[in-house]
């Protein structure tokens, strides 16, 4: 499945490392008595720790560079896997880097905050709510300063990033079409929606017609209806699909996503979490991570389970990253 020239003449600098592994979980999938289940490697994107964000900036800085910016600024939870890979690949690409953390200084450096100091950006620390404000000030005050700032969206997640999962999706289409599979549903862990508004645009170019599911992690569905954050994903969509010059019609419907795994909250682990790391890590020896990842796992282990996804079909599991961060979760690891 070649990508057409709409998506490869887009600029792009090449960050990750790809076509991350296709690899089919056999063990995990017979202890489920369950469907064939592969998983799409995107924690081994190699940027840093590797991870989905790291498609995403591909893009993001080829398009900083463009705009002869000398400074990226982005900003997320304080464990944010896209603000670490962010620092990264900035430092790859010779820009500095400043990052706008929600809440407070951990007492003592631990996870994706260490790194984030060790990869020598600038922390900013703020109000979770006041993080695109705060963002706005430090763009203001660095281009006082002489420098020439790009700002970068939470998640990474506008149409310059979403491109990153346009590309992904015909990567994983050729991949599976080597191996003669066809993937009947396709789980993965949304929450700032660029991934899933790649994929959803990527897919469709690439001929995938089975069924693509974003599990929630934090987005919470608005009292009167679920639509507010699909919309924002409808938008990044539609913008990639103007770009790409496809002529589907995209509509509010052709977005999946599930609110059913929410939990307790973002970033905090429960039963389920704890449980599709433990499962997948002994059957498998790969991890999940204990924020994202082992939430949409869970799902899919639950899916299965229920029987809503059928032993003679065949699954695709989108692991985005988080691992990583698995050392800043002891105490929730061994909660019971
Ligand atoms: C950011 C992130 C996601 C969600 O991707 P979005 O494009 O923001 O929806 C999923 N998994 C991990 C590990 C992430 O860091």
């Amino acid at each position: 499945m070649k990508e057409p020239a709409t998506l490869s003449d887009m600029p792009r600098l090449e960050l990750a490392t790809i076509p991350t592994p296709l690899q089919e979980a056999r063990n995990f999938s017979m202890v489920l008595g369950g469907p064939r289940i592969f998983i799409k490697r995107d924690d081994l994107t190699g940027v840093a720790f590797g991870g989905n964000k790291s498609r995403k900036l591909e893009y993001l800085l080829a398009d900083a560079i463009n705009q002869n910016a000398d400074t990226v600024i982005t900003a997320g939870a304080v464990q944010s896997n896209h603000c670490l890979q962010t620092a990264a690949s900035a430092a790859r690409s010779g820009l500095a880097c400043h990052l706008v953390l929600g809440g407070h200084p951990p007492a003592r450096p631990e996870g994706n905050y260490l790194i984030d100091r060790l990869l020598g950006a600038t922390i900013h620390f703020t109000e979770r709510h006041l993080r695109e404000q705060t963002m706005d000030e430090v763009s203001r005050k660095l281009q006082a300063e002489g420098a020439r700032p790009y700002v970068i969206p939470v998640g990474g997640s506008n149409v310059v990033g979403a491109m990153g999962y346009v590309k992904a999706a015909f990567e994983l289409v050729s991949q599976a079409d080597e191996i003669d599979v066809n993937f009947d549903h396709m789980i993965f862990a949304t929450s700032s929606g660029g991934t899933q508004a790649g994929l959803s645009v990527g897919l469709h170019m690439a001929g995938y017609r089975g069924e693509l599911t974003g599990v929630s992690i934090d987005q919470v569905p608005d009292e009167d209806s679920d639509e507010k954050f699909k919309e924002f994903v409808l938008e990044i969509v539609k913008d990639l699909a103007r770009l790409l010059d496809v002529d589907k019609p995209f509509v509010i419907g052709d977005l999946s996503i599930d609110y059913g795994y929410l939990g307790a909250g973002y970033g905090v682990m429960g039963d389920l979490e704890r449980r599709a790391i433990r499962l997948l890590a002994q059957t498998e020896g790969v991890l999940v991570g204990p924020v994202y990842t082992s939430r949409a796992l869970g799902c899919l282990i639950d899916k299965i389970e229920k029987g809503l996804i059928g032993k003679n079909e065949t699954v695709l599991f989108w692991h985005t990253g988080d691992n990583n961060v698995l050392h800043a979760y002891v105490d929730s690891l061994f909660q019971e």
